[in-house]
């Protein structure tokens, strides 16, 4: 059965094959995750020209923003506060708390969905359940 987009998204498989991780390590963890420089089952390089992930920096600006904009406004309508300060640490602990997210995801949704280069190949896919069908 072929993934869909949406779960190789979130589980952060390769665009390509959705069988291959694109990190290691969890996202919030003692490990500090990594990215994989190539996909462990079809060998997509991920950083596809040099500097590619410079891109993956405005979904992650759309990313900050959208999670700022909510968390204040949530903040103002719970503590209808008016001081700055609880804004200031509430959005300041949102950035720290929301910063491995968002470097992951957006490299992700940058490969998944902006990226024409890279594109879901069925094939790939499939290519691993025929090898493992033999040893099952
Ligand atoms: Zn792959």
């Amino acid at each position: 059965m072929a993934t869909s987009k949406f779960a190789a998204l979130s589980q952060s498989k390769c665009p390509r094959c959705r069988v291959g991780k694109m990190f290691e390590g969890p996202v919030y963890g003692f490990k500090r995750q990594r990215m994989l420089e190539y996909c462990p089952h079809c060998g997509l390089k991920f950083e596809i020209e040099p500097g590619y992930f410079y891109a993956a920096m405005y979904v992650s600006y759309a990313f900050s923003v959208a999670e700022i904009l909510s968390l204040g406004l949530a903040t103002a309508f719970f503590t209808r506060s008016e001081s700055p300060w609880t804004y200031i640490i509430v959005i300041f602990a949102a950035i720290v708390i929301f910063a491995p997210f968002n470097l992951r995801y957006s490299r992700l949704v940058l490969l998944h969905f902006l990226s024409p280069k890279v594109t879901y190949n069925p094939r790939y896919e499939k290519s691993l359940s025929e090898n493992n069908e033999p040893n099952k």
